[in-house]
């Protein structure tokens, strides 16, 4: 029996991993699961999978928890602190799926008990990347790639030969305004925004995928994931969302990875690794797919790919700021305080008005990532009205 935590159990990826968990009940043991503020999906999730810890990270809510789980065996515990006790379970696989850069204490939590980590907590990576390697390496835990388009990188990368990768080519499916004009982004709203034309996922990364943050995000990340350089790292546009990514070899070879697009396939990739497992995921069906499509993406409707990369290249703390900002503009955006193309504005002015001190330890990674966020807010107070 494999041990498995879920950090982020009640979201979209949450609940997808929780629902192969579920479908081999023999072959797991849920030791935590966690959730901010959903008592009610943190408590059902508990209950079916009989975890021994459920951990909300709002503090208020402890109460809540405690009488939603009364009458079972299931530890209950709240607070930031106690996601992080949480992660220090030593389950033998632990799924990483907190959203944004609050995932980041738990997450390296987890990585030091040495165990095997699948991370989709994509925020976390890209503000401290280098710290999340480091500890990996130091405690010989394994990091998996959940994300899609890097679970693809890594199925499609040769062991064998990794000097031989020219290239890794993240897929991107351009997002629900792929072909609209500037003018309409100005005005886009969040549902909108949130009407992504392929996936199902949280409002964040859907707001991300919209403004092309989320491909922004995931170049930073294969960067700290496959140790490279920004100018072998391309996005193309797929709108079939059905090579999920592709790596090209100095022979002149390209390998992609597809299937369809349901998180379960590189979940279960993550969770059975090494191996394979069966999953309830539909085939996919290339006659009917018909044609795969493929076009540049356009750095000038998507200043956020231009962003990205120019983080990237500077490196030190330029990604927790990016990050940090984005996520201050994204719950803007949600909330109506701001346009949809305001996010890339404020993003910009805050990476271009601070820098720092490449972060060595989570403090100054969550120093870099609060100083970015109060810029940020500052930055939407000064948009014209
Ligand atoms: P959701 O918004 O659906 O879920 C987020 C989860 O994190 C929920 O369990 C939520 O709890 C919890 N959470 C939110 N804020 C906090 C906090 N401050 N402290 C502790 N827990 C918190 O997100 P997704 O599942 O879509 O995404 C999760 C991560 O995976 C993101 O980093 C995303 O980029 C990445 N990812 C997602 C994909 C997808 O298909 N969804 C694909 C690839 C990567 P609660 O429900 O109580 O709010």
């Amino acid at each position: 029996m494999k041990t498995v935590s879920i950090l982020g159990a009640t979201g979209s990826i949450g609940q997808s991993t929780l629902d192969l968990v579920q479908r081999a009940p023999e072959a797991y043991q849920v030791l935590a699961l966690t959730a901010a503020k959903d008592v009610e999906g943190l408590a059902a999730a508990a209950r079916a999978t009989n975890a021994k810890l459920a951990v909300i990270a709002d503090e208020t809510l402890y109460d809540a928890l405690k009488t939603a789980l009364s009458g079972t065996n299931i530890g209950v515990a709240a607070g930031p602190q106690a996601l992080v006790e949480a992660a220090k379970l030593e389950a033998d696989w632990t799924m990483a799926a907190i959203v944004g850069c609050a995932g980041l204490a738990p997450t390296l939590a987890a990585l030091e008990t040495g165990k095997t980590v699948a991370l989709a907590n994509k925020e976390a990576l890209v503000s401290a990347g280098d710290l999340m390697l480091a500890v990996a390496r130091r405690t010989g835990a394994t990091l998996l790639p959940t994300d899609s388009e890097h679970n693809a990188v890594f199925q499609c990368l040769d062991q064998s030969a990794p000097k031989g990768v020219a290239k890794i080519i993240l897929t991107a499916s351009g997002g629900p305004f792929r072909t609209w004009t500037k003018a309409q982004m100005q005005a886009a709203q969040p549902e909108q925004a949130l009407k992504h034309p392929n996936w199902a996922m949280g409002a964040k990364i859907t707001i991300d995928s919209a403004t092309m943050f989320n491909k922004g995000l995931e170049l930073i990340e294969a960067h700290y994931l496959f140790d490279m350089p920004a100018d072998r790292l391309e996005v193309i546009f797929h709108p079939q969302s059905v090579i999920h990514s592709m790596v090209e070899y100095v022979d002149g070879s390209v390998l992609a990875q597809m299937g369809a697009p349901d998180m379960r396939i590189p979940i279960a990739h993550c969770l059975a690794w090494p191996e394979r497992i069966d999953t309830p995921v539909a085939r996919l069906n290339l006659a009917e797919v018909a044609k795969l499509e493929f076009e540049a993406p356009d750095e000038v409707r998507f200043p956020a790919l231009r962003l990205a990369r120019e983080a990237m290249v500077e490196g030190g703390a330029k990604p927790a700021i990016l990050n940090a900002a984005n996520e201050m503009a994204v719950a803007a955006f949600l909330e109506r305080r701001i346009a949809f193309t305001d996010i890339a504005v404020i993003v910009e002015s805050v990476l271009h008005a601070y820098d720092a001190a490449a972060p060595s330890t989570i403090s100054d990674v969550l120093e870099i990532d609060g100083e970015a966020r109060r810029l940020a807010a500052r930055s939407m107070e000064a948009l014209p009205a």
